[in-house]
C-alpha cells in the first residue's frame, strides 16, 4: 500500500492533520498503537479529566452552594463507580466520533506500533505479533507524550500514580499527596478535594502554576486553600515509597537540609510530561532530537529529513491539544504548498479548576523582563452583577496593554467560565486591538464578559465604571 501522507499517532495533532490532508486531496493513512483513536487528549487527558471535574463540581455545589440558593438536599452522596462509568461513556462517545471522522474522510486506519524502516517505508507491529509495511511519500509524526516519573518515586500504578490512573480510582481516597502544582496537579487535585479527599501539594517553585501570571497564581492558591488544599511551595520530593495500602513521601525544603515525610493513600506524580518517541525507528532515518528529547523541527515543522514532519507534544512548545491541532492543519497545508501560519503567542492556556484560569499573550513578569512599557487594567469578578447572581464572585480579569500604543499584550483571567471568556481576548489580539477597542465594544449585560470591558476601561484610562 502506498500513501501520499502517513500520520503516526491519532491524538488531536494526528487525527486533525489526517483530516486536513484528506480534505486537501491527499491519500492518507493514520497509525495508532492503541485500539482506540484520540490519543492522550480523548482517552486519558482533556476529556476524561473535564468529565470528572464537571461531576465533582456538581457534588461540591450541591453540598456547599445549593443551600444559599434556597435548595435543600438530603441524602447527598458520591457514587464513584457511576462517576467513573459516566466518564468512560463520555470518552467512548468522543473516540467513536473520531472513528466516524476517519471513515467519512476515507482515511485508512492501521492499529499497531509504527516505526520507520526507511524515510518512505513504515512498519506496523500489531498486538498479535504480526507486522505490516506501508509505503508513504510524506510522514507526520504525532506520537505525543507520556508522564515524567523519576525512578526514586517508585511508580507502581497502584499507590504511586500518574494522571492516567488517577482518572480511574473508584472510591474517594482519604488523603492524596500530589507532586507538582501545575495544571494536572491542580485539576485532578480539585476533583478529589471536592469529593472530600485531603490534598497536599508539593511544588518545587515558590508559586503554583508558575508559568502563568503571578496574580493568577495568587488568586488560585487562595481559592484552592479555601477548598482544603495544603501547599508546600519551594519544596521537592526525594523519594516515594508505596505499601499495599498507602504511600510515604519524603519531602525536602528547597535550598535546605530540612526534611519531613507525608503519608497518604495515594501519591499523584504530576511534574510534567516527556515527548514519546520510543521504538519509533528515528535512528533508522537519522531524525534528530533536541536537548530535551523532543523531535527537532524547522519553522515549517519539518524534521532534518525532508518529507518527515512532527507536531504536537512530541515537539517544542506548550503541550496543549489545541496547539497540536493548529500544527496538524499547518503541516497538511504546508505539504500541498500553501503558506499557513501559527501565532504561538496567541495559543491560550486554561486551567479547569473552579474558578477557571485562562490566559493568552504575555504575563506581567514576561513584559517586565523584556523591558516592554505596559499598563494594567484589573477588574474583580465580585463587582459584576452576573457573578453575584450566580455566587461565582472569585477572581478577576487582568489586561496588560502597551503603555504607548495601547495594544493588548496579555489577558489573564481567573473566574467562572474563564475558559470561554479567553476566546474574546484571542480574537482581539489576533486583530491587534487596543484596550480602548475592547472598552468601546458593547458587552451584553449581565455577563461575565463585562469584566473584560471593565478591565479594558481600566487599562485605557483608569476609567472602569463599576469599581
Ligand atoms: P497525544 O494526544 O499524546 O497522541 C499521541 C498518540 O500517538 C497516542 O494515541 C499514542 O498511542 C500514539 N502513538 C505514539 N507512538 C506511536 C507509534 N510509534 N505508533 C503508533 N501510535 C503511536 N490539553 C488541553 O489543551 N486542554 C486540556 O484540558 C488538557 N487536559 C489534559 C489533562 C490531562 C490529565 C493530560 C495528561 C493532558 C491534558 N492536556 C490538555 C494535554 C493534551 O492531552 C495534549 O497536549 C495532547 O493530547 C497532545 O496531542 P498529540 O496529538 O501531540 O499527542
Ligand atoms: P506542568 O508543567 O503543568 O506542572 C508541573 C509542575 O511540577 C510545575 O509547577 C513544576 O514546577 C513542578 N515540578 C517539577 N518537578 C518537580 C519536583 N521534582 N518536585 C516538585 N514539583 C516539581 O505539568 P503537568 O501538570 O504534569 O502537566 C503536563 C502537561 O499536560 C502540561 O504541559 C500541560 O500543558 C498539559 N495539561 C494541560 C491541561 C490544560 O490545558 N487544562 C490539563 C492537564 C495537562
Amino acid at each position: 500500500m502506498k500513501y501520499d501522507v502517513t500520520v503516526i499517532g491519532s491524538g488531536p495533532g494526528g487525527y486533525v492533520a489526517a483530516i486536513r490532508c484528506a480534505q486537501l486531496g491527499l491519500k492518507t493513512a493514520i497509525i495508532e498503537r492503541y485500539p482506540v483513536l484520540g490519543g492522550t487528549c480523548l482517552n486519558v487527558g482533556c476529556i476524561p479529566s473535564k468529565a470528572l471535574l464537571d461531576s465533582s463540581e456538581h457534588y461540591h455545589n450541591a453540598k456547599h452552594k445549593f443551600e444559599v440558593h434556597g435548595i435543600g438536599v438530603t441524602g447527598l452522596k458520591v457514587n464513584m463507580p457511576q462517576m467513573i462509568k459516566r466518564k468512560g461513556e463520555v470518552v467512548e462517545a468522543n473516540t467513536k466520533g473520531i472513528e466516524f471522522l476517519m471513515k467519512k474522510n476515507k482515511i485508512d486506519v492501521f492499529t499497531g506500533h509504527g516505526s520507520f524502516l526507511t524515510a518512505n517505508k513504515i512498519s506496523i507491529a500489531k498486538a498479535d505479533g504480526t507486522k505490516e509495511e506501508i509505503e508513504t511519500d510524506k510522514t507526520i509524526i504525532a506520537t505525543g507524550s507520556k508522564p515524567i516519573v523519576p525512578e526514586a518515586f517508585n511508580y507502581d500504578k497502584k499507590r504511586v500514580i500518574t494522571s492516567t490512573e488517577a482518572l480511574n480510582i473508584d472510591f474517594v481516597p482519604k488523603r492524596m499527596v500530589i507532586i507538582g502544582g501545575g495544571v494536572i496537579g491542580l485539576e485532578l487535585g480539585s476533583v478529589y478535594a471536592r469529593l472530600g479527599t485531603e490534598i497536599e501539594v508539593v511544588e518545587y517553585m515558590d508559586r503554583i502554576i508558575p508559568t502563568m501570571d503571578g496574580d493568577c497564581s495568587k488568586e488560585l492558591q487562595r481559592v484552592l486553600k479555601a477548598l482544603g488544599f495544603k501547599f508546600h511551595l519551594g519544596h521537592k520530593v526525594n523519594t516515594v515509597k508505596a505499601s499495599k495500602t498507602g504511600v510515604t513521601v519524603e519531602v525536602q525544603k528547597r535550598d535546605s537540609e530540612e526534611t519531613f515525610s507525608l503519608k497518604a493513600d495515594y501519591c499523584l506524580v504530576a511534574i510534567g510530561r516527556r515527548p514519546y518517541t520510543d521504538n519509533l525507528g528515528l535512528e533508522n532515518v537519522g531524525i534528530q532530537k533536541d536537548e530535551r528529547g523532543r523531535i527537532a523541527v524547522d519553522k515549517h515543522l519539518q524534521t532534518n529529513v525532508p518529507g518527515i514532519y512532527a507536531i504536537g507534544d512530541v515537539i517544542q512548545g506548550a503541550m496543549l491539544a489545541h496547539k497540536a491541532e493548529e500544527e496538524g492543519v499547518f503541516v497538511a497545508e504546508t505539504i500541498v504548498g500553501q503558506q499557513p501560519h501559527v501565532d504561538y503567542n496567541l495559543i491560550p492556556g486554561v486551567v479547569y479548576t473552579w474558578p477557571e484560569v485562562a490566559a493568552v499573550g504575555q504575563t506581567e513578569e514576561q513584559l517586565k523582563a523584556a523591558g516592554v512599557p505596559y499598563k494594567v487594567g484589573k477588574f474583580p469578578m465580585k463587582a459584576l452583577g452576573r457573578s453575584r447572581a450566580s455566587t461565582d464572585t472569585e477572581g478577576m480579569v487582568k489586561i496588560l496593554a502597551h503603555k504607548e500604543t495601547d495594544e493588548i499584550l496579555g489577558v489573564h483571567i481567573v473566574g467562572a467560565r474563564a475558559a470561554d471568556l479567553i476566546a474574546e481576548a484571542v480574537a482581539l489580539m489576533e486583530f491587534r486591538a487596543s484596550a480602548e477597542d475592547c472598552a468601546r465594544m458593547s458587552h451584553a449585560h449581565p455577563t461575565y464578559a463585562e469584566a473584560m470591558k471593565e478591565a479594558a476601561l481600566g487599562a485605557t484610562a483608569n476609567r472602569a465604571i463599576h469599581i
